[in-house]
């Protein structure tokens, strides 16, 4: 199992690599898209992971199937999705001040200036482009993720950051689980 690195380790403070288009299908990347989506299923309150998160300085990002549901009516959830090499090719100037916490870094949670909308190119795990656009939440977690890949951190920016109980921090994940 892999271990979600936490802030301090320098890993999360570099730029990741691009991964070049023939490399997408090898055992090796795919390996570390298994390894990101195990991680990020293990956690309640995960939506996204980075391969930073996991030691891997690579631009790939995954997105929790839960923080997808809202999109689909139904109450089955969603694939994972898979983002390699991501960029935001448009985001709006309309921002909203966001909760928010990461993986990396346990027990603190701060607000956040996003954009409210995005959209986001990057290619899949099979090595197909895609686009999509997001709002709110999976917009404010492209952001974050994005940001990852930069070495950029969300305390980084965060206006107001503090620590929290950890029963305060799941009461937070399950109003944002409720939107
Ligand atoms: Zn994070």
């Amino acid at each position: 199992m892999r271990k979600i690195i936490q802030i301090g380790n320098k890993m999360l403070r570099e730029t990741a690599k691009d991964i070049s288009l023939k490399d997408i299908k090898t055992v090796k990347i795919q390996k570390i898209i298994q390894d990101m989506k195990e991680a990020l299923v293990k956690e309640a309150d995960g939506v996204g992971l980075a391969a930073p998160q996991i030691g891997k300085s690579l631009r790939i990002f995954v997105i929790s199937g839960k923080a997808l549901k809202e999109k689909d009516k139904e109450e089955k959830v969603s694939e994972d999705l898979v983002f390699i090499n991501p960029a935001i090719t448009k985001q709006s100037r309309k921002k909203e001040l966001m909760d928010e916490g990461c993986l990396s870094i346990r027990g603190r949670y701060g607000k956040v200036t996003r954009s409210s909308q995005v959209t986001i190119r990057a290619y899949d795990e099979n090595g197909k482009r895609f686009e999509r656009g997001a709002s709110s939440l999976l917009a404010q977690i492209f952001q974050h993720e994005v940001d990852h890949l930069d070495g950029i951190l969300f305390t980084d920016k965060a206006e107001v950051s503090k620590e929290i109980s950890k029963d305060e921090w799941n009461h937070r994940k399950e109003i944002i689980n409720e939107q």
